[in-house]
């Protein structure tokens, strides 16, 4: 397996254009993409920052994995993605190292990327991601 870079940071935010101005026009980031995954049931907007970005994530459901995370940890960051040269083989060693996966297979994410997440019990309690684009 092999890591390139930290692909991304997912914060979770009840409303996007609520905390949009804090991050665009307080800080400067520009937001380049905007997307709604409905298998991941969030809209998702991205800010790059040098290398990687922020990932600001809103439910579209009171059942989302987003909304969830809100109700019972509040808003913030949510997931660490990172991005890997092979998610295939990436779990498939994973796997084979005994770590809890929460996607055996890869599923799409925003941006055309394949992701996978890994089961906080397994990281220490972080959600991490597994990115390849
Ligand atoms: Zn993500």
């Amino acid at each position: 397996m092999k890591i390139l870079k930290i692909d991304h940071i997912g914060i979770a935010a009840k409303s996007i254009k609520q905390v949009a101005p804090f991050w665009s026009a307080i800080l400067g980031l520009q937001i380049t993409g905007r997307e709604t995954v409905e298998e991941q049931k969030a809209t998702t907007a991205f800010l790059p920052v040098g290398e990687s970005e922020l990932e600001i994530l809103e439910s579209t459901s009171p059942e989302g994995a987003i909304a969830k995370f809100i109700e019972s940890r509040g808003e913030g960051i949510q997931h660490i993605a990172l991005r890997v040269d092979n998610i295939e083989e990436a779990l498939k060693e994973l796997k084979e190292k005994g770590v809890r996966l929460i996607d055996e297979k890869p599923r799409r994410g925003a941006g055309g990327a394949k992701i996978a997440f890994i089961h906080p019990k397994s990281t220490n309690g972080v959600l991490l991601e597994l990115s390849e684009r």
